[in-house]
């Protein structure tokens, strides 16, 4: 496998690389940002590849938030976007369960196990859901909860689909109620199915961690919309009409981002040190996911 690029440091490197490309895939937490602490000239990389023409898109797994609530945050850390820049694996499941697979009226609603994130867009959707940030459901298994799960008195016979994504109030009642609706045949798709969660202090259980006993129980892996999912690209590139071949993916990641660009047939991936993967990781001879180019920080892009 051919080693990739370093560019940090190389215009003329930076500059080749660049024209190679009309469309950048952006992931969010990793290489714009940490928690809520901005990398150095984020806004400063964006104008720069906008006045060359580039096209950006905001590509996050987090299912925890909107677009609308990312907006919000580009906003707040002073980062120029707008909101249908940012395409989030919420929104890629709401667009999904919406457009795509259109189960017909009534049994076309989604219990969600999952924050509110992926309430706000199944809604904007207009996807009919349960579960989600409903406080009934934030509370210890009841003996008599297991006589009426199991005789559907607690169950809505409208469910047709279970969507899991990171859920901070996971628990048994939850994980015991999507379990009934899987065995009564309803589809199981999550958002994305990270194995962790990065945070400004170590890593923590991610949205494949917190529904991992669902998984375990039902035997059964659910459909994924996040990175590295090509579901998730197939509704980007429906969404903006990408030529893949002009098409870079950015990210900090190589299990989920860099993947995604490679598992896509893009034209390039660009690896930034800012985040979870170490270059050691794609550098070393039995790598198995080696993006095409890498820089120490998003911001050396601007030479
Ligand atoms: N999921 C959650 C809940 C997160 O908070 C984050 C990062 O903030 C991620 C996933 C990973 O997001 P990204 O794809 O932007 O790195
Ligand atoms: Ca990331």
């Amino acid at each position: 496998m051919s080693q990739p690029k370093f560019l940090s440091g190389d215009k003329a490197g930076i500059d080749a690389f660049l024209d190679g490309f009309d469309v950048f895939l952006f992931d969010c937490d990793g290489v714009l940002w940490s928690g809520d602490h901005m990398f150095d000239k984020v806004p400063e990389t964006l104008e720069m590849l906008r006045s060359k023409g580039k096209r950006l898109v905001f590509v996050t797994n987090n299912s925890t938030k909107s677009r609308a609530d990312y907006k919000k945050k580009f906003d707040k850390l002073g980062i120029p976007a707008e909101v249908d820049e940012v395409f989030g694996s919420s929104y890629s499941a709401a667009v999904y369960i919406a457009r795509i697979l259109k189960l017909p009226a009534p049994k076309n609603k989604v219990f969600v196990m999952g924050e509110s994130g992926i309430e706000q867009e199944l809604e904007a959707e207009g996807v009919p859901y349960i579960g989600g940030t409903d406080p009934s459901l934030r509370r210890d298994i009841e003996p008599e909860d297991f006589t009426n799960i199991a005789n559907g008195s607690m169950l809505d016979p409208d469910v047709g689909i279970v969507l899991t994504g990171l859920d901070f109030h996971m628990n048994y009642l939850k994980t015991a109620i999507g379990f009934q609706y899987l065995q009564r045949g309803a589809k199981y798709l999550a958002t994305n199915i990270d194995s962790t969660l990065p945070t400004a202090h170590s890593f923590f259980p991610g949205a494949g961690a917190s529904s991992a006993g669902l998984e375990k129980a039902i035997g059964k892996t659910p459909v994924s919309f996040g990175k590295p999912s090509q579901a998730m690209m197939d509704a980007i590139e429906g969404k903006f009409k990408l030529n893949r071949s002009r098409t870079c993916m950015i990210g900090d990641r190589l299990n989920t981002d860099i993947q995604f660009g490679i598992d896509g047939g893009l034209g390039g991936t660009l690896a930034v040190l800012t985040g979870v993967s170490k270059k050691e990781e794609f550098l070393a001879e039995e790598a198995k996911t080696v993006p095409s180019a890498y820089v120490n920080a998003i911001g050396d892009l601007l030479g």
